[in-house]
């Protein structure tokens, strides 16, 4: 997970609050209104705003989304009845809402799924008495009630990376592992399930992608600083648009930890020694 700026992307058309007005009057007096969310929160608009502003990435775990896989769009807000919560028809009338739509790949949607604990249990949860809310007023949907602060009031527990500096929450070992700083951070790993092998796995393999094109510089050639150049380029910076990029910080400033150390315990000290020796020239990779 990295910190977006949703701003960054316009709200797509298609989500003007017009069309909602009447999608979710329609749907109001519905048992579970969220099931007939539909249609335009599914729309290639919005599914092109959302892929543009995370970079093809999933929201959660940062991969990339496979080609000739769509995305799942998600509710962080779930717009059906929230798991464990009784009495409460979920959060249907965020299911059109811009600031609540979240691009994520199967595994995490599925994981996620109805889940959105709160820090206090129920106590500040915003009920589904919408009027009580001043959500609705006049048989009119108050959108500008819908606004981040008043929801923030529920003291949610899932990280948003909308909202969230991720990395006061979260922070990586070299193993791959995703560890927690925070206890937002602690049950954003549990219910999004950052910790699963798959994730680990390919988080790791980044590191030993890495150590092998350094032993491989190494091995084959005397002049390696362009070479190094280029492989910090193409697999260490943490641009935005490369899957992993949050891992990708951790890797390049702890790189002792999460490489070099890795190169010596391969009975490659030579070759650490210099990695260390041209970092602390300060060489630009
Ligand atoms: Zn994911």
């Amino acid at each position: 997970m990295i910190s977006i700026y949703k701003t960054v992307v316009k709200k797509p058309k298609v989500l003007d609050n017009d069309n909602i007005q009447l999608k979710l009057l329609d749907i109001i007096s519905e048992q579970s209104p969220g099931e007939k969310i539909k249609n335009l929160y599914n729309h290639s608009e919005v599914r092109i705003a959302l892929n543009k502003l995370y970079n093809n990435k999933c929201a959660y775990c940062e991969q990339k989304i496979p080609e000739g896989y769509s995305e799942r769009i998600d509710h962080f807000r779930p717009k059906n009845k929230i798991r464990k919560v009784d009495n409460h028809k979920g959060y249907w009338w965020l299911g059109y809402e811009w600031t609540n739509l979240l691009p994520t790949c199967e595994k995490c949607n599925i994981k996620k799924s109805n889940k959105f604990p709160l820090k206090n249990g129920e106590n500040t949860r915003i009920s589904d008495n919408l009027e009580n809310e001043e959500f609705l007023q006049n048989k009119t949907f108050n959108f500008s009630n819908f606004k981040i602060d008043r929801l923030e009031k529920e003291e949610r527990l899932l990280l948003k990376p909308e909202i969230d500096k991720v990395e006061e929450h979260l922070f990586f070992i070299p193993t791959g592992e995703i560890k927690y700083l925070t206890e937002k951070g602690e049950k954003s790993i549990e219910v999004y399930d950052l910790n699963r092998n798959s994730l680990i796995l390919e988080r790791r393999r980044i590191i030993d992608e890495v150590i092998n094109d350094i032993i491989d510089i190494f091995s084959n050639y005397e002049q390696h600083t362009d070479l190094l150049k280029k492989l910090f380029k193409n697999k260490v910076e943490y641009t935005e648009e490369k899957d992993y990029s949050f891992f990708r910080f951790f890797i390049k400033y702890f790189f002792n930890s999460f490489v070099v150390l890795d190169l010596e315990n391969l009975q490659f000290s030579d070759i650490s020694k210099i990695l260390i020796n041209e970092y602390e020239k300060r060489i630009t990779y």
